[in-house]
């Protein structure tokens, strides 16, 4: 088992362009400070699931017929912008499973092409791909909004955004199947005013120990918490990380749990 966080970034990503605070200035110069559109892609006996498709070179990354399916958290540019292109191209259908969400974005449902819409999932219903059993979980944003809880060779990965904390029966639900791995956004620095749509640092590691999973991996990062980290470098407990793109999750390792 195999779970890649593709892009770690906010909307707007780092570098945001057009800004020089130190943490875009340092993305600009290091390649691995950039930060791409939140996404992340499980793989596991030959079955390639995607979660999110923000990414620009979607279709390059991912060539026809090389994904089994794409879970769709919602239908914000950031995180499904890569289908716009692929959508007119030939060959084998995608199937898209994701909220219900009548707007959806721009014409992408009218104009789907070879994407497969039909299949949306409410939340709290269970999808079976191979041997991966995936529950949607709902999440708290500015539109329709799914996690998702993958389970698979025996692991558990929690994956949680784009919220601003979550709803009691989510919170319920990872209480009592507490996951290995939880990816969560977490978008702001830490704030004293209430966000409207997702995390600050405050709010995610107060999550964190409430479903005390094995790890918690920090996502849809802004640059403004990468800049706030560079001042606070050593502000994280054991057991939560500030992902980066292309970071990698292997599965239980002997000695875990
Ligand atoms: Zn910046
Ligand atoms: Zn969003
Ligand atoms: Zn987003």
């Amino acid at each position: 088992m195999k779970f890649t966080l593709l892009g770690s970034g906010a909307v707007g990503g780092v570098p945001l362009y057009g800004c020089d605070c130190p943490a875009c200035q340092r993305a600009r110069t290091f390649k691995d400070h950039i930060r791409r559109p939140a996404s992340a892609l499980l793989e596991y006996a030959g079955t390639r699931i995607a979660l999110d498709a923000g990414l620009a070179d979607f279709g390059q990354r991912f060539p026809s017929g090389s994904l089994d399916a794409l879970l769709l958290t919602h239908y914000h540019m950031d995180h499904v912008a890569g289908l716009f292109e692929i959508r007119w191209g030939k060959g084998a259908s995608l199937a898209v499973h994701g909220p219900v969400d009548d707007k959806g974005c721009d014409d992408l449902h009218t104009h789907h092409g070879i994407l497969d819409f039909s299949s949306t999932l409410e939340p709290f219903q269970c999808l079976v791909i191979n041997d991966i059993r995936i529950t949607a979980l709902p999440l708290i944003h500015s539109r329709p909004t799914l996690g998702y809880f993958l389970e698979v060779d025996g692991a558990r990965i929690a994956y949680l955004t784009d919220t601003v904390n979550l709803p009691a029966t989510t919170l319920a639900f990872l209480q009592s199947h507490r996951p290995d791995l939880m990816v969560l956004d977490c978008s702001h620095p830490p704030s004293d005013t209430p966000r409207r749509n997702h995390n600050d640092l405050n709010l995610a590691l107060q999550l964190h120990k409430s479903i005390a999973p094995l790890e918690t991996w920090l996502t849809h990062i802004s640059h403004d918490l990468d800049a706030w980290f560079m001042a606070h470098p050593n502000a994280l407990p054991l057991g939560v990380l500030l992902a980066h793109d292309g970071q990698i999750w292997h599965g239980l390792m002997p000695g875990d749990q």
